[in-house]
């Protein structure tokens, strides 16, 4: 395709505008629609009282020098964003209440098989085991690694699930909660995740960990004005409807939600797959919608912000999980009270904040059905009877957290969040929090449609994260313009 032609990027979340700062940086002209009135909504955060809460970043493998986040950037021409790595020695601590046990998760693969061996005696086969399975695979990975050559290690891709693989490791049942926490970050139960996706989450995190240090919000203005700067056009707060093709199946244009047609040459479609499902009524084949429909969410949550004076110790370099005990699934398991946790605690940056204040994020098992009788309101329309089990939820789980770990005793909580804020603010149909779950037995999205000018990016196509969100977006760019930009991403 002739690079004066014009693209339709849409949704503007990191997948978006890493695809529209891709294709402008090589040429094309791009047009952005986004559906919220702002770019960067899953990660860019908020504010209260001052203090900055991350919302889809608190952090990231990828980013130490040479790491793949870090080379995506440098393509992108985003050079200057200041880095924090995690404690070297724990930049996960994994508490269980049951048996008092704490668990750090060091940085690097020896560090974190030595760790865990001194913490689970008479297992340190499986320990290691579990990392060169789980490094293996991220490095085998030809998304994932740059520089792996399929004649390398061949693997044998037999989609086990995570509990499967961990069952034949392990009797004990805390080990294998360790071992499976990092599910909490792609929410897919271990009974469904196969081995080789939880390992591109979690063996993400063996290398290197880093947040920005302006938070998810530093990336998302870094990424606008760069966007600004290469030209492309931004649409903000209209949706895509329709897409419109011509009866040989080729994308002629875009209907937004008030009637209006953006003519395009391309497409990159990176929103929910659900999403893509409604505007491709009358472009796809009944099967293919069928398909999409299908797809099943990931899970939801209930959410708290809180202010701290000072940050915790307990979360200095760190993030938290707090568990009653080794069952970790219980986080997908509808029915689950909020208050039972699994709960996931972390600090947020606080560039500029001159008192020293941290926001304190807490993440807890929520879920859409719980929902159902004010599925029908909206964000700041919401019915009193909504607002009281709100507040009920966010008392328990605030009293919850500040049990199991009385660190954050003087947390002042200010800000929550439901499954219902989740499906309003990330337009996820049940506030799922990934995008479409990858499961055993089911096939998420590839990049290419029957459409041939119609491609797919974003969280639901390989893996969810900051990471798997760029990856998709190189993957799709790839399709429009060849192998060299893997080539030129790769010596960035
Ligand atoms: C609470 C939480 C914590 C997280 N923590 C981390 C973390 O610590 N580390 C990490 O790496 N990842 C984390 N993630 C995951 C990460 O934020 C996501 O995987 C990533 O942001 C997804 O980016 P995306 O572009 O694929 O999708 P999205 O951000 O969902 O972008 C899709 C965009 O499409 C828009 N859209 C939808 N429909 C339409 C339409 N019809 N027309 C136009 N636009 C439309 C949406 O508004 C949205 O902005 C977290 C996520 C959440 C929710």
């Amino acid at each position: 395709m002739s690079k004066s032609r014009k693209i339709a990027v849409i949704g503007g979340g990191i997948s978006g505008l890493t695809s529209a700062l891709i294709l402008a940086r090589n040429g094309y002209r791009v047009t952005l629609v986004e559906k919220s009135p702002r770019l960067g909504q899953t990660m860019r955060g908020f504010s209260r009282q001052g203090v900055y809460f991350d919302t889809g970043l608190h952090y990231t493998g990828g980013l130490a020098e040479g790491g793949i986040v870090s080379r995506y950037l440098r393509y992108l021409g985003i050079n200057g964003l200041d880095t924090a790595p995690f404690c070297r020695d724990g930049f996960d601590e994994i508490r269980f209440a049951d048996t008092d046990l704490t668990v750090r998760l060091p940085v690097g693969c020896e560090a974190m098989g030595d760790a865990l061996a001194a913490r689970f005696p008479g297992q340190e086969k499986s320990i290691r085991a579990y990392i060169r399975a789980a490094k293996a695979d991220f490095d085998s990975s030809s998304l994932l690694n740059f520089f792996f050559s399929f004649q390398d290690t061949p693997r044998e891709l037999s989609p086990v699930s995570l509990s499967d693989y961990l069952k034949k490791l392990t009797d004990d049942a805390h080990l294998q909660a360790v071992l499976s926490v990092h599910s909490l970050l792609y929410g897919v139960s271990p009974h469904e995740i196969p081995f080789m996706q939880h390992a591109y989450v979690s063996a993400s995190y063996f290398d290197s960990v880093h947040n920005f240090t302006g938070g998810g919000r530093a990336l998302v203005e870094a990424m606008e004005q760069k966007l600004t700067e290469l030209g492309v056009t931004v649409i903000l707060g209209r949706a895509v409807k329709r897409l419109v093709c011509t009866d040989k199946k080729r994308l002629i244009a875009l209907e937004l939600d008030d009637a209006a047609l953006l003519e395009t040459d391309a497409a990159i479609c990176t929103c929910h797959p659900a999403a893509l499902a409604d505007m491709g009524q009358d472009a796809f084949r009944p099967s293919y919608l069928e398909r999409l429909r299908a797809l099943e969410e990931t899970s939801s949550a209930f959410m708290l912000f809180g202010i701290a004076d000072k940050k915790p110790e307990c979360l200095e370099g760190r993030n938290l999980f707090l568990c009653r005990d080794a069952d970790i699934s219980r986080a997908f398991t509808p029915g689950t009270k909020p208050d039972n946790g699994p709960f996931f605690v972390a600090a947020c940056p606080q560039s500029g904040d001159p008192g020293g204040r941290a926001g304190i994020v807490v993440v807890g098992p929520g879920f859409f059905d719980d929902m159902r009788p004010w599925t029908d309101s909206t964000h700041g329309n919401r019915p009193e009877s909504y607002k009281a089990f709100k507040a009920l939820i966010m008392q328990r789980i605030e009293n919850a957290v500040q049990e199991l770990c009385p660190d954050l005793a003087a947390v002042n909580f200010v800000e929550g969040a439901t499954p219902l804020t989740m499906r309003d603010f990330l337009h996820a149909p049940n506030g799922g929090l990934y995008g479409c779950k990858h499961t055993v037995n089911r096939f998420n999205p590839l990049p290419v449609t029957r459409i041939s000018n119609l491609l797919l990016a974003g969280q639901s196509v390989i893996v969810p994260g900051l990471m798997g969100a760029m990856i998709s977006a190189f993957l799709a760019c790839g399709f429009l313009l060849g192998d060299s930009l893997h080539k030129d991403a790769a010596c960035s």
